[in-house]
């Protein structure tokens, strides 16, 4: 069906942060299927563990035991605030757990069900994802959404007081950074706060981590720069680098809310999907992986920064947490042409929110890497605005 706006292009190979069209050209890959392939194109240890699985066992149900999901359980929770893990297979099926699971806390809990979400924001395409995402132009043509969602501006604390002193709502959900609406960071000190206003007014911190978690920002979770705690928080995209899958881990007291039957998945968390999203984490999860997104996020966006010095005309402003990056231009008319010459000089990006650049590259892309795609962009910018 017509669901999306695609490049003349079709991909045929990968490696690294490098693909090849069926013509055989070859493209630097910084859309990383939207922070999926965080590790790369046919990563090694990745297609190793892949092969190892499928010799075994891809999938069973989840009526039986999974070692696989016993052991990424673990990893997750001792590194992370939670204490409970569940598994599916994409970030929208990971908050629609999230909402059916803040609900359930909150009927348990004085029956509110209220949950306030941001404008600008995204958190999937499946009804309850739908309903809770602040974007009309996703919505358009969908009602009845979902009763019971309110949302406020991004980065605003007073606006969800007002509508937490009704006592109604379960919880708050939000993204450590907007991904989607073009890589928007939040203002100082707004995830601290949103924490004591949720602890205030007994809400669930719900974070939509779905883009920035396991590495993306520098740190293992984005909400680990704040030095705070959710209640609840989505995974997916990168947790299996390329193979389906997602998690929602929660705080005991509030997973303890979900009781067999509550919810569940015939593919989550299968031995497949697991065994990749092992490999993942436990190579993201290592202090010198981790200092190296920071070390080439900063370099990234030094030089990012500088070259658009010289392009004022068009670029308005970068934006950046680790390897997540952001340019913003002028006018949406520049940053299509921009995104066009950038796939002619061998690039790939992706245009979000209208008129921003997003970049995402692989978590293990190179400064070499780096300082090739900085030589496309000057050579694309300065295309652009002849
Ligand atoms: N939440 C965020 C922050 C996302 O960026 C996305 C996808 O872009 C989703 C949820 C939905 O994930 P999926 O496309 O895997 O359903």
């Amino acid at each position: 069906m017509g669901t999306y706006n695609r490049f003349q292009i079709a991909l045929k190979k990968g490696k690294g942060c490098f693909v090849w069209d069926n013509d055989g050209r070859k493209y630097m890959d910084f859309t990383s299927g939207i922070a999926v392939t965080s590790l790369g194109h046919s990563n090694d240890d990745i297609n190793k563990v892949i092969s190892e699985q499928i010799n075994n066992l891809i999938h069973v149900s989840n009526l039986f035991y999974i070692e696989q999901q016993a052991v990424l359980a673990r990893h997750l929770v001792e590194n992370s605030f939670a204490d409970r893990v569940f598994f599916c297979n994409s970030g929208t099926e990971a908050m629609e757990a999230a909402i059916k699971l803040a609900r359930k806390w909150g009927h348990e809990n004085e029956k509110k069900y209220k949950i306030i979400s941001t404008h600008g924001s995204f958190h999937g395409r499946s009804y309850g994802a739908l309903s809770a995402t602040g974007n009309q132009k996703h919505q358009l043509g969908f009602a009845p959404l979902l009763e019971g969602f309110l949302f406020v501006p991004y980065g605003e604390i007073e606006a969800i007081r007002e509508l937490a002193s009704d006592n109604d709502v379960c919880a708050v959900m939000v993204e450590p950074v907007q991904g989607e609406n073009g890589v928007i960071l939040p203002p100082e000190n707004y995830l601290e706060n949103l924490r004591e206003l949720c602890d205030e007014f007994n809400m669930l911190l719900i974070l939509d981590e779905i883009q920035v978690g396991l590495g993306r920002t520098g740190k293992l979770f984005a909400y680990q720069h704040n030095g705070i705690e959710p209640d609840i928080m989505a995974l997916a995209k990168s947790i299996a680098s390329g193979i389906p899958c997602g998690a929602l881990l929660a705080k005991d007291q509030i997973a303890e809310s979900f009781t067999p039957g509550s919810h569940g998945s015939t593919f989550g968390g299968n031995p497949l999907a697991m065994s990749c999203a092992i490999k993942v984490f436990e190579t993201v999860n290592d202090k010198d992986f981790l200092a190296n997104v920071t070390k080439l996020g900063n370099y990234f966006f030094e030089n990012l920064r500088n070259l658009t010095s010289d392009y004022t005309g068009i670029v308005k402003e970068i934006r950046a947490k680790g390897l997540i990056l952001g340019i913003e231009y002028n006018e949406s008319e520049i940053a299509k042409k921009v995104t066009e010459y950038l796939i002619k000089n061998g690039l790939l990006t992706i245009l979000t929110a209208g008129k921003v650049t997003r970049i995402l590259p692989p978590l293990n892309v190179t400064r070499d890497e780096i300082d090739q795609s900085l030589a496309i962009f000057n050579k694309s910018f300065k295309e652009a605005m002849s």
